[in-house]
């Protein structure tokens, strides 16, 4: 029998798909791992349940205890799900600038919602201070214990990866894998993959996609941190060096705008029915770029993050793509 023990047991274990035309145009073997067919429909359904996990392996977090925590939405999504089948609370602090369908998710899952005006990383009003000043709050009056999630500085986000993503990459390729790519919001999924894949085999190739409004790509490339132009993309797009990114080695970095990444994600529905978000579609650019650096032949591993159906007010219409003066497909308009 092959059966999983509820929402946590279900997390991770996800299917590689061979992305059809960017193998064909590339001739590489471009892989894509659906993180959409998580529980909680991304990526981020692994650094939520590593994260409490952590938790309550250290003692801090008890049953009926709070986890606070600032997030663009996914994070959110797995740690709001996380808490109901593990028996806590859950507290949110999200930009009110993310999408509509991810709040709503976040409120159907049970978080408290704080929504604030998006501010800068310095701004002491910016989502990630103010969820750490409400868990500081909290703590004072909730008997069984406040944690601050603290995606971004909390390296149990990337150990999860190192002992799950990675491990399942290398076996889903029988280790063939020879480059892997992805693109950085708290960088505990390139992180983790690198350091994981690395201890099997220091060759294999990581490499950075870095959206426009990002930094990293600068910083790889030049030592720098510095971000040029801006991106719809939601959960990606970094400005400094997290603590889940200290010490990964990255090998090579691209940067890819809107205009190369969003045509892939329309695409990618149009001709091979996977209906994703942006992040998706700037992680298949840049494996297409690492392909091409690299040369035919090789196997290149990169993220499906989460589903288009959490940006169906943005990505998937056509009032905002026209706004932002990017192409609208025929069925979107
Ligand atoms: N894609 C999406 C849609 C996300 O929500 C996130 C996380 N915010 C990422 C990619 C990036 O993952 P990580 O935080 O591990 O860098």
């Amino acid at each position: 029998m092959d059966i999983r023990d509820g929402f946590i047991d279900s997390i991770g274990n996800t299917p590689l798909i061979r992305l059809k035309r960017a193998s064909e145009e590339t001739g590489c073997e471009i892989l894509g791992k659906a993180e959409f067919l998580n529980p909680g429909g991304s990526i981020k359904d692994r650094a939520a349940w590593a994260i409490v996990k952590d938790a309550e392996e250290k003692g801090i977090l008890k049953p009926g205890g709070v986890i606070v925590e600032g997030t663009a939405g996914n994070t959110g999504i797995g740690l709001a799900l996380v808490a109901r089948a593990r028996g806590y609370r859950c507290a949110i602090v999200i930009p009110e600038t993310q999408s509509q369908e991810k709040k709503d998710m976040l409120r159907l899952s049970g978080a408290e919602l704080y929504e604030v005006p998006a501010a800068p990383y310095k701004d002491p009003n910016n989502y990630v201070h103010y969820s750490q000043r409400l868990a500081q709050e909290l703590a004072g009056q909730e008997p069984n214990g406040v944690i601050w999630a603290n995606q971004f500085d909390n390296v149990a986000n990337r150990q999860g990866h190192i002992e799950t993503t990675a491990q399942e990459i290398w076996k889903q390729t029988d280790g063939k894998v020879d480059g892997y790519v992805s693109a950085v919001g708290t960088g505990g999924t390139l992180a983790g993959v690198s350091m994981g894949l690395k201890e099997h085999n220091k060759n294999i190739q990581i490499a950075l996609a870095d959206p426009h409004g990002a930094a990293l790509y600068s910083y790889y490339k030049h030592g720098e941190l510095k971000s040029e132009g801006s991106s719809i993309t939601e959960g990606i797009g970094q400005g400094r060096i997290t603590a889940n990114l200290k010490g990964a080695v990255i090998d090579e970095a691209f940067r890819i705008s809107d205009e190369t990444a969003i045509p892939l994600v329309f695409n990618l529905f149009e001709e091979e029915a996977l209906c994703l978000g942006g992040s998706s579609g700037v992680n298949i650019a840049g494996a297409i770029e690492l392909a091409k650096k690299m040369g035919p032949g090789h196997t290149i591993v990169t993220m499906l993050c989460d589903l288009g159906t959490r940006y169906t007010s943005k990505l998937y219409n056509a009032e905002f793509l026209k706004e932002r003066g990017l192409p609208v497909p025929k069925w979107v308009a």
